[in-house]
């Protein structure tokens, strides 16, 4: 078997030995006979899946008891309307756009009711994270909606923005379970599962229980996060399989120490990669430095053939997917949980040898 590191945006790299024990159970699941794929959603073999996953998700998480977990499907796409479905009720909320997501998240919210945008990175290519303090949030918005981190530009968060009393909305589709977060900073957190936690095909929804209930009579049954809650996220056939392969990788964060090892771990690897990268004369880190992603690490060389040639020469020697998302070029190295040292040690040292093949 040959294994590539794979530095793919999402999905991505999920830890080796949780494919090892789905490919273990794959065909028979703890003596059911059947494969996960296989079994109803209703059945009490999958029943006892679907409460493990939450119970280990709420752990690794440290989740509060008056926030309720969902998992979904469509996609964190389909959470932005979701969001401003079921939490406008004045019909006004306020946004921060600071990347691709964040914009159409905005844009998305702008077709249900007054959604502001309140600060914006645009005007540097999303480099950095604007400031958000609590008298730039309008005192009749619902909620303010920001994206922790952002997948194509490479920036994240430093802190938690301070909104003052209102209702806060993450999506943390690329950093979800890569550090510890305090869940009770936030009414709603939501994440597409295909970078940290999953294959692709759930969404998780973590949502602060008071605010369930407000949706508007129009809202899709699908969407409304209370019938969601009301059902334990059974209201129709959830993902079953996704949610399955989620619980095993909760399991393995556990092991290895919960979301501080993540962290220390995500920092150690990130600090290799950007060490390099502001010490190197051919490639230019391109967040600022302050709000740098420890999950997304964009570069560029500066020339776009450089670049091209830099990612076929990378996949040849077994590191694969550094080319940038396709709206902005240059390079992205996604490093993930599931994403080893060892990874992050052997694209630093090709990196040092294409600068001295290109110097
Ligand atoms: N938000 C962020 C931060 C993302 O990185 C992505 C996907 N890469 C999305 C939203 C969209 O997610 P999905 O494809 O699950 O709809």
């Amino acid at each position: 078997m040959s294994r590539i590191y794979n530095f793919s945006a999402g999905p991505s790299m999920l830890p080796l030995e949780v494919l090892e024990q789905a490919a273990a159970e794959m065909t028979d699941y703890n003596g059911s006979g059947m494969s996960v794929m296989e079994m109803s959603h209703r059945s009490p073999v999958y029943d006892a899946i679907i409460k493990q996953t939450e119970a280990d998700f709420r752990k690794l998480m440290n989740i509060p008891d008056n926030y309720k977990v969902l998992f979904l499907q469509g996609g964190a796409s389909t959470q932005f309307a979701a969001v401003p479905l079921n939490l406008m009720k004045t019909g006004k909320a306020d946004y921060v756009v600071s990347g691709q997501f964040s914009k159409k998240a905005f844009k998305e919210a702008q077709k249900y009711g007054d959604a502001k945008c309140i600060a914006s990175s645009e005007d540097r290519t999303f480099a950095y994270i604007p400031d958000v303090t609590p008298d730039m949030v309008r005192p009749d918005a619902d909620y303010v909606h920001v994206c922790y981190n952002n997948t194509i530009f490479g920036t994240k968060y430093p802190e938690v923005p301070n909104v003052g009393d209102k209702v806060l909305v993450a999506d943390m589709s690329s950093c979800i379970t890569s550090e510890p977060v305090d869940v009770t900073k936030f009414g709603v957190i939501y994440a597409g599962a295909q970078k940290n936690m999953a294959p692709a095909g759930l969404t998780v929804v973590i949502i602060r229980e008071d605010l369930l209930g407000n949706a508007r009579p129009e809202t899709p049954t699908m969407l409304d996060y209370k019938t969601m809650a009301d059902n334990d996220s059974m209201y129709n056939t959830p993902p079953c399989y996704t949610i399955y392969i989620a619980g095993l990788v909760y399991k393995w964060a556990l092991k290895n120490g919960g979301l501080t090892a993540m962290k220390e771990r995500n920092e150690k690897k990130a600090k290799l990669l950007y060490d390099y990268l502001d010490s190197s004369k051919l490639f230019k880190p391109t967040a600022d430095k302050k709000y740098r992603s420890m999950m997304n690490v964009c570069f560029v060389t500066g020339d776009a053939d450089l670049d091209k040639k830099f990612c076929s020469e990378a996949a040849a020697a077994g590191l694969s997917n550094l080319k940038g998302h396709r709206s902005v070029g240059g390079m992205r190295a996604s490093i993930y949980n599931a994403m080893p040292y060892e990874g992050v040690e052997a694209l630093v040292a090709f990196m040092k040898k294409f600068e001295t093949e290109n110097a």
